[in-house]
């Protein structure tokens, strides 16, 4: 497979961008080589620099659960772009997106549009300090929120990529008042809230971490986490930028049935644009500027084109049978992998939650960072490589999760167990 026009417009990215890329996570750092330069995407499928086809299991990493160019999409994009592309003055789709935001996700009583999850994140957090009066936050290890200076502790995605513990440029001080304890470990949790517990802010998690590979919440996690903040009275923010219409149509609260007090969504609300949001109780949300003192604004928030796009995908994903479909689609994926490994006698574990899905190479059971963390790397590595070789695009990073959309059909999923036939039988040779 030829990737000699992607390796020269890395060369040429280089000279005018850090590292050739605009964010870590594309560089292929851990898997070596170089980064493909996608071309075109149609569906499941992407296209090189090169003229190489591949599988698409990154999907943006996330956004695109359509797949691509979905011909929805393009059409509300078309109409939206045909009566201009910004104003920084109210628009009524923003609103449309409002109500569908609140009619779907079961905390979000109201809602403000920003254009990245990392500045949702940081706003609900400034939300929780401002509306509770108190500094601490508390966050979980290999969880990511974007790279808020406050949470780039312990990060999962490219910080756990890169291996480094939180990043030059971010002052100790900055992160003195972040809480750290181990996912899925509740004990860590109460053990925080008794030392802290009238400091502490909020509590903010990824209901199901996909920063960290895939790992979900064990049974009665998120239901304690719940009752430890309204013990404490400090407020349960749940980062759902990534199961956000993703795990269910009302995100991981719905299929979890855990109700926090903010949520943080991002990626597919955008429908693949810039677009995230952050809201949850009025009482709360009611505390932000304008009506309320709490400061946040952004000239390019609730963008129309960003949400026409996010309100095309919203309205395909709301008919009956999508998330049947598409869990489906991810659990067959993610058993076909299962059985070969199996076959193949290579230690595999494999997780899916709704439409994503995330590989260990490792026995399991994966329930925390630490576990995670003892992935087989050059496993992987090989693994990513034959992949890659056979068309099938993964992320490029053992601490990824991976996302299926409605776009993938059965043959695309057979094309991709026939490639893990023999990628799975490359990596066992690894010892
Ligand atoms: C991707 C992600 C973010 C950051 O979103 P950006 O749009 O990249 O800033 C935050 N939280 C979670 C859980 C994410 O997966």
């Amino acid at each position: 497979m030829a990737s000699r026009r992607s390796a020269g417009l890395f060369r040429r990215a280089r000279k005018s961008i850090p590292g050739g890329v605009n964010s870590p996570v594309r560089a292929f750092g851990s898997v070596g080589g170089t980064p493909r330069f996608l071309a075109r995407g149609k569906g499941c499928r992407v296209w090189d620099a090169d003229g190489n086809e591949y599988i698409d299991y990154v999907g943006s990493w996330g956004p695109l659960i359509l797949g691509h160019a979905d011909p929805s999409v393009l059409r509300a994009l078309r109409a939206a772009a045909a009566d201009g592309t910004s104003f920084g003055a109210p628009t009524e789709r923003e609103i449309d997106l409002a109500e569908a935001i609140v009619a779907a996700v079961p905390s979000i009583e109201r809602v403000r549009m920003v254009s990245s999850g990392t500045e949702a994140s940081m706003s609900a957090i400034r939300l929780a300090r401002g509306a509770t009066g108190r500094k601490r936050i508390l966050k979980f290890e290999g969880c990511y929120h974007g790279h808020v200076d406050a949470l780039l502790v312990g990060a999962g995605s490219g910080v756990a990529t890169l291996g480094i513990p939180g990043s030059p440029g971010v002052p100790e001080e900055f992160t003195q008042l972040t809480l750290q304890a181990p996912f899925n470990d509740l004990a860590a949790v109460e053990d925080a809230f008794s030392r802290w517990g009238e400091e502490i802010a909020c509590v903010i998690v990824e209901p199901v971490a996909g920063n960290m590979g895939c790992v979900p919440p064990l049974p009665g996690f998120l239901e304690g986490l719940r009752e430890l903040c309204t013990r404490a009275g400090a407020l349960l923010i749940f980062d759902e930028v990534m199961t956000g219409f993703r795990v269910a149509f009302g995100g991981a609260q719905e299929r979890y049935g855990v109700v926090p007090d903010l949520t943080c969504l991002g990626k597919v609300v955008g429908g693949g644009l810039p677009a995230a949001a952050f809201g949850g109780r009025a009482d709360l949300m009611d505390q932000m500027a304008p009506d309320g003192p709490i400061y946040q604004a952004g000239t390019l928030s609730g963008n129309p084109l960003a949400a026409a796009a996010g309100l095309a995908t919203l309205e395909r994903l709301r008919r009956p049978g999508s998330y049947e479909a598409l869990a489906k689609r991810t659990r067959q994926l993610a058993e076909g992998l299962q059985t070969l490994a199996d076959e193949i006698g290579v230690e595999l574990t494999t997780v899916v939650v709704g439409g994503m899905f995330g590989f260990f190479f490792h026995p399991g059971p994966v329930q925390s960072f630490e576990a995670a963390k003892k992935s087989h790397a050059e496993r992987f590595r090989r693994f990513f490589a034959a992949m890659l070789e056979a068309g099938v695009y993964l992320a490029p990073s053992p601490y990824e999760a991976g996302f299926v959309s409605l776009s993938h059909g059965p043959r695309d999923l057979d094309q991709t167990l026939e490639a893990a036939r023999k990628a799975l039988r490359r990596a066992a040779r690894v010892r």
